[in-house]
């Protein structure tokens, strides 16, 4: 199965416990730590070490050194032919692909993703383009609740990341939104600056709207402008929610600002007799 984050760590033990853990292979990409936060690393050891099973990998070749963005300048695009995000091909599906041509010829195993009932459309997917290369998949996610082995059942920790994150994706991850790349503005300004530098090298953005590119020098504004505002990081809120804070909390700045410019009378030029 495929595991790095907590809901295939859950999907991990759930299956460990339903077709025990012999049976099952912990297949992981080792990324790059610095996108891959050490406590994604620390629970991916200890829910092999909880089950007894080592982790394998199918990594990318150079994966100590490679970073999603790097990979990307390296390549010159963002994206690859219909439009898969280039770094989640080279670091996972390319890596991913190699192993189960190798390990897996006949399309014997099943492979377990830890999709959940609110995504139904991932799953579908999933399911389909694995299918169409005769994979079988599994969703441990979407089995009854008394068959799905929780982490904090066996007391083991997720990591600081889900303080902040919904996800243990790369820091900087390419495939995410604003709000993810604000936390990255505010926490990670190295790999925000990498990003930047890779939108010059590349010449084209990682966003984009309705109307095209959006680089993310563009964003720095409004960024500081949430920063002085007291934004708040994190992806614990839900995007509609988020966004809506920050359009109310910017207008009461700019009104504030505008009152302030307006009654502003400079120096006192009336100070003597
Ligand atoms: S998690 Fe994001 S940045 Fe990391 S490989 Fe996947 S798409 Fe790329």
């Amino acid at each position: 199965m495929l595991f790095w984050g907590k809901s295939s760590s859950e999907c991990a033990l759930s299956v460990a416990k339903k077709y025990s853990a012999e049976n099952v292979i912990l297949l992981n990409h080792d990324i790059n730590g610095h996108v891959e936060q050490a406590c994604t690393k620390k629970l991916k050891q200890d829910v092999a070490d909880y089950l007894g099973l080592e982790i394998t990998y199918a990594n990318h070749e150079n994966w100590e050194t490679a970073t999603p963005i790097q990979v990307c300048i390296d390549a010159k695009a963002w994206k690859v032919g219909s439009g898969q995000i280039l770094c989640t091909n080279r670091l996972k599906t390319d890596p991913f692909k190699k192993w189960m041509k190798e390990n897996d010829p006949e399309c014997e195993f099943t492979y377990v993703y830890g999709m959940d009932k609110s995504e139904p459309t991932r799953v579908t997917r999933r399911a389909q383009i694995m299918g169409a290369m005769g994979y079988k998949t599994a969703f441990p996610m979407l089995w009854d609740e008394s068959e799905i082995i929780r982490l904090s059942d066996i007391g083991i920790n997720a990591g600081a990341i889900y303080d902040t994150f919904n996800h243990s994706n790369c820091i900087g991850c390419l495939k995410a939104g604003w709000q993810h790349w604000y936390i990255v503005y505010c926490t990670r300004r190295d790999v925000w600056n990498e990003a930047k530098e890779g939108e010059v090298l590349i010449g084209y953005a990682i966003h984009k709207d309705k109307d095209g590119p959006v680089y993310l020098e563009d964003k720095e504004e409004l960024f500081d402008k949430m920063v002085a505002v007291g934004i708040k990081p994190t992806e614990k809120i839900k995007a509609q929610t988020f966004w809506a804070k920050v359009r109310k909390e910017i207008r009461k700045y700019d009104l504030e600002l505008a009152e302030l410019s307006g009654h502003d009378e400079s120096i006192c030029l009336d100070c003597s007799l």
